[in-house]
């Protein structure tokens, strides 16, 4: 089967929201690469908020994201906490100045428009095929799956909530379905 028309599909829907980021992320004085960051910052896990685990989400150098952080930082959008176990790992906090900035430009609102458009079974079975696709990508290029944890193989269901067969530490309801570097 020809998977020519699917590919322009899928690359002039990103072309489009980039367009649209690019735009927002300028009236702010921010590039689109701050507006992901923020963004996967937002709904990653305690595991996952540093600096390595947003240039692995991103598929960026260390430096551009090293770049990007400082920026964020001298804006007041992010804080930087050590992690109490080990001082060496860094954390990277969205503060409430970038959740506010977050609601107003994600999604941007040229895609909330769009999907208003389609019916609740429309936006569902899209979602259900976009993460196939997306889950073949990821094993084709082996890269980090990035899913949300409640759907890990290190998750387990206690009876008094949730625990991480990794890092056999608690987790929270919020917790589950945040995503995670080490999600498999
Ligand atoms: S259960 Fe999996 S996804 Fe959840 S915190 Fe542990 S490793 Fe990450």
């Amino acid at each position: 089967m020809d998977n020519t028309l699917l590919y322009q599909l899928l690359e002039r829907i990103g072309n489009l929201l980039r367009a649209e980021q690019r735009l927002v992320g300028n009236e702010l004085g921010l590039q689109e690469v701050h507006l992901q960051v923020l963004f996967y910052l937002s709904h990653c896990n305690r595991y996952s908020n540093t600096p390595l685990g947003v240039s692995d989400y991103l598929n960026a150098t260390k430096g551009t994201i090293s770049q990007s952080l400082k920026v964020l930082e001298k804006k007041g959008y992010i804080v930087k906490e050590a992690d109490a176990n080990d001082r060496r790992v860094v954390h990277l906090i969205l503060t409430t100045q970038g959740q506010k900035l977050l609601k107003q430009v994600v999604p941007p609102s040229l895609f909330a428009h769009a999907v208003k458009e389609l019916s609740d079974e429309q936006v569902k079975s899209l979602t259900t095929q976009l993460s196939l696709l997306l889950s073949r990508l990821q094993k084709a290029n082996r890269a980090r799956s990035f899913g949300v944890c409640h759907t890990c193989r290190f998750f387990l269901r206690e009876e008094d909530g949730f625990r991480c067969g990794l890092t056999q530490e608690a987790l929270s309801h919020d917790d589950s379905f945040r995503i995670c570097r080490e999600h498999e």
